[in-house]
Parts: C-alpha cells; structure tokens; sequence
C-alpha cells in the first residue's frame, strides 16, 4: 500500500468539499440512435465525483481525509459511502439529503470507444452555503481544504471563506468551469490546479489581456497563461499538462515537471488523482515542491489501470 511508503502522512488532515456520484456504465455495440432501444453487452457501476476522488487519492496516500458533501436517500447512498469508507475516507459529515437521487451519471460507451453522458447532480446540487456552515468546524481543523466546481458555487465561496478566517490552506481544482460567471474572489486561493482546458477558459473569461486562442503546444506559452492566472490572485499556480506533466509559477519562478514514463491505459482520473495526491504531502510537508512532484508522481501512476485502482493495489 502507498501509505505504508508515507510515514509522514498521518498527520496531515485534508477536507474535501465535493461531490460525490456513481457512474452507471453501459456498454453497447453502438450508442442508442433517439428513441432506440439497445440491448448492452455490459454492465459497470463505479463511484465517481470529483470531490469524492481526490478525496479517495489524499487518503490512498495515507493523509486523514473528511468527505464533505451530500449524498441522496436512495439505494446508491450506502454503497457510495460504504465504498469511501473501505478507502479510508471519513464520512461523518457526508448528509442523507431526503427526496433526492444520489448525484449520477449515466453513461453508454460504444464498441469504438464514443460515449453519451448524462449527469444527474442529485444531491450534490443541494450542497448549498448553509449546508457548509454545519460543517464550519471540521473545516477551520483541517490543514487543507481541497475544492472543486461540481456543487453550486454559493457552497465553494462558503467554504473557503470559513478555511480562510482559521488559517487552513486552499486549493482549488476549477472543474469543471460553470456556464455561469465566476466570481473574482474564487481565485484568491493558495492554490490553483486547472488542467490545460480550464486555464484557457478561465484566462479567457477573466484576464485583460486575451488568452490565447488556440492550445499552446510550447511549455513556454503556458508560462503566460500561469502568469495570467496568477493575476486573478491564486497565490501559486500549477496547470497540469497531461502526460506533459506540470508547470508551476509562484509569482515569481516558473518550474516545469516532466511526466513520469509509464504505460498510461486510462488518464480519467489523473487530475484528481494529482490534486489529492498533492495537498496530502503539502499538508504533510508544508513542502509545496515536494508536493507537486508527489502528486505528478501518483498522478502518472493512476494512470496505469482504471480510475485509482493503481493507488490501491500499489
Ligand atoms: P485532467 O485529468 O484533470 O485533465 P491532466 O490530463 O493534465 O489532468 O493530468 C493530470 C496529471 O496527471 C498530469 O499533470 C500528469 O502529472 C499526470 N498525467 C496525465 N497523463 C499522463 C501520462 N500519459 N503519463 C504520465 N503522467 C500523466
């Protein structure tokens, strides 16, 4: 087990405010066409949710982790919790939301690997300001307050106002970007970790000056969009760059981190992989260095079997 390898991880106590969903996979020779009825050839159901995943990696790696967030009464609830639990995660102050489903996802994936998505937020959108204030005390204890954009904003805000009066660090994955405008002081964080996508999104919704329209492919033109991001007032920056690793900017420096080689089979989980990976050693550490070339380092091995499977088998 990863935790074994991280003595020093015990004492680093992380909350993620998050959601939490189960992804119901169907597997079909070819997407349904509208109003078609298709018989599948499979059948997956596996927990997701950004929240819960990082959630689930901090804790991989040996950090204590309280989940935040809510959960609908019906029969997912229990398997989501029961499954967060078997990882370690602590659950106390994940609520049963009553008349609502659990947050879902319905999914088909064809035999040339095309998928249909619907998302269903459930519970997760019920995740409101008052909600976070019954939790105001386990998060003013935690080292760490790792948040994401998959509850309602109003909740994000909350929480990280409460982080910031104790004192407790904040890092925030921007994913995914609502179509709603995002309100300025999101950013004044210690930390934000958007992927290539969500940088440009951001920057281009929100510098003065104009992102750039296309993706850069230099590592060079990412260092414009990092400082860009800096601008909006993260006081450290990191853009993961997929299996070109990370770029980090503290206001000052720019470090780019090379992508550990490995046989990358499925990449879906590696962000969230990375961020939980990282505010566990940085909570463990105060190290942030030592935190990102951890998390590029779980990261690229989340990546090597389905979701986080390899940071529980490792
Ligand atoms: P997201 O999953 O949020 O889109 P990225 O694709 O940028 O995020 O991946 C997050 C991190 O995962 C990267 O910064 C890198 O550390 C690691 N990673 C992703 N793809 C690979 C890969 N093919 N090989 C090694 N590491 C990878």
């Amino acid at each position: 087990m990863l935790a074994q390898d991280s003595p020093d991880m015990t004492n680093a106590k992380i909350v993620v405010l998050g959601s939490i969903n189960m992804d119901l996979i169907a597997r079909c020779h070819a997407l349904p066409l509208a109003g078609q009825t298709l018989t599948a050839t499979g059948f997956q159901q596996i927990r997701g949710g950004k929240g819960a995943n990082q959630a689930v990696a901090a804790s991989l790696v040996g950090s204590s982790v309280r989940m935040l967030g809510r959960v609908g009464e019906d029969g997912l609830a229990a398997s989501l919790i029961d499954e967060l639990k078997q990882d370690g995660v602590h659950c106390s102050q994940v609520l049963p939301t009553p008349n609502v489903s659990s947050g879902l996802a319905m999914i088909t994936v064809s035999d040339d690997a095309e998928n249909q998505i619907v998302v269903i937020p459930g519970a997760n959108a019920h995740v409101d300001a008052a909600t976070v204030d019954q939790f105001a005390d386990v998060i003013s204890m935690g080292d760490v307050l790792l948040l994401q954009l998959e509850i309602p904003l109003p909740a994000v805000l909350r929480a990280k106002e409460i982080a910031q009066a104790a004192g407790v660090r904040v890092i925030l994955d921007p994913a995914p970007i609502p179509a709603t405008p995002l309100p300025a002081d999101l950013f004044e964080v210690d930390l934000i970790c958007p992927n290539e996508t969500e940088a440009l999104e951001i920057v281009g919704r929100h510098a003065k000056q104009n992102a750039t329209a296309a993706q850069p492919q230099e590592i060079t033109a990412w260092q414009n969009v990092a400082e860009q991001l800096h601008q909006q007032g993260s006081r450290n920056v990191i853009i993961t760059l997929g299996k070109q690793g990370v770029l980090f900017f503290d206001g000052n420096q720019h470090q780019h981190l090379s992508a550990q080689p490995v046989d990358a089979i499925d990449t879906t989980c590696a962000g969230d992989a990375f961020a939980g990976a990282l505010a566990a050693k940085w909570a463990a550490t105060n190290d942030l260095i030592k935190a990102i070339e951890f998390g590029n380092q779980i990261a690229a091995l989340s990546t090597t079997a389905t979701g986080l499977t390899a940071l529980r088998t490792e």
